[in-house]
């Protein structure tokens, strides 16, 4: 159930205010008739689903079908550190798992009870996260090239990282090379700075961590987080390529519609899926 705290009464105020004045975005959604033929079936439109099944349907020949267990998305989920996830315990747009209390790690989850979420909704856990973009470590990268994994050496995916990306934050020259704009997902950095923060990276630089763009190939320093927003709204996998993708005729989602099962043909190929919609098996 959800706690009383003043950080709970200010999201719940947030999201009436989100609800009032800005309309949610609304996906357009079908009904599919059983034992349709498709060519690709996509089990969930969460940050990784959104963005396979939009790539897929570009090609107009191929047919698409996104399942999603999930609904509409709430307009206050457009409203950057409303985490819904962690300041509303029982909304219907996450599922909640429990986990083992850990005794090292994850110690500022422990005022919400162990519990384990993930994104219940059109968008996902995207659309419940904390938004905070970072591309990981340039060297990580070039080490699973080097395991044998061609075309995850960091040239390789920088790439891409700059092909998704609008970045609108303060660009330093140096950095340049490594960001890019036109993508559809947009990056800001967060543009309130509290008094503390500054002093932080105020104290980082006495001690010689200059303040740097950490999704460049410079991640050692202090910086303040970049997001995944534009003008200050939240934009998920599912708003950059869902979305748009759905405007074609080859590309259709199906809400509250939870996968139960993969069928399989003779030779272990995936042939279908069972679903529950409306109480009903369907496949
Ligand atoms: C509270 C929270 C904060 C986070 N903060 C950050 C952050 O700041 N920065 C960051 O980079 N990452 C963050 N993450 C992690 C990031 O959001 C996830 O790693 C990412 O969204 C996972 O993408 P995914 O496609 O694997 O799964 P999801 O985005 O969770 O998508 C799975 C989708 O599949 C649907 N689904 C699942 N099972 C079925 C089924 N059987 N049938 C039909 N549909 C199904 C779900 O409803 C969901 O929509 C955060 C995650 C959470 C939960």
């Amino acid at each position: 159930m959800t706690k009383f705290s003043v950080g709970n009464l200010l999201a719940a105020f947030t999201a009436i205010l989100a609800g009032t004045f800005f309309p949610p975005v609304r996906y357009p959604t079908s009904v599919m008739p059983d034992d349709i033929i498709v060519d690709f079936i996509v089990v969930g439109s969460g940050s990784t689903g959104s963005v396979v099944a939009g790539r897929l349907a570009e090609i107009s020949e191929w047919d698409v079908l996104v399942l999603e267990a999930g609904g509409q998305p709430p307009a206050f989920a457009k409203v950057p550190f409303l985490h819904f996830g962690t300041d509303f315990t029982n909304t219907s747009y996450v599922n909640y798992y429990k986990k083992r209390p850990q005794k090292y790690s994850e110690q500022f989850a422990k005022n919400i009870g162990g519990l384990y979420m993930r994104g219940k909704v059109i968008g996902g856990s995207g659309t419940i996260n904390q938004m905070m973009y970072h591309r990981g470590i340039p060297q990580d990268y070039e080490n699973w090239a080097t395991q044998g994994n061609p075309g995850w050496d960091y040239k390789t995916v920088l790439k891409y990282f700059k092909k998704t990306e609008d970045y609108q934050g303060p660009l330093k020259s140096r950095d340049a090379p490594f960001r890019a704009f036109g993508g559809p997902i947009g990056v800001e950095k967060v543009s309130w700075k509290p008094p503390v923060c500054r002093v932080a990276i105020r104290a980082g630089e006495e001690m010689g961590l200059a303040e740097v763009d950490y999704n460049t190939d410079t991640t050692i320093g202090s910086a303040i987080f970049q997001l995944t927003t534009k003008n200050r709204e939240r934009v998920t996998t599912a708003d950059a390529f869902l979305l748009p993708g759905l405007r074609r005729r080859n590309l259709k989602l199906q809400i509250n519609s939870q996968v139960i099962k993969i069928l399989m043909d003779a030779e272990n190929r995936a042939i279908g899926v069972k679903y529950v919609h409306k109480n009903k098996v369907r496949k």
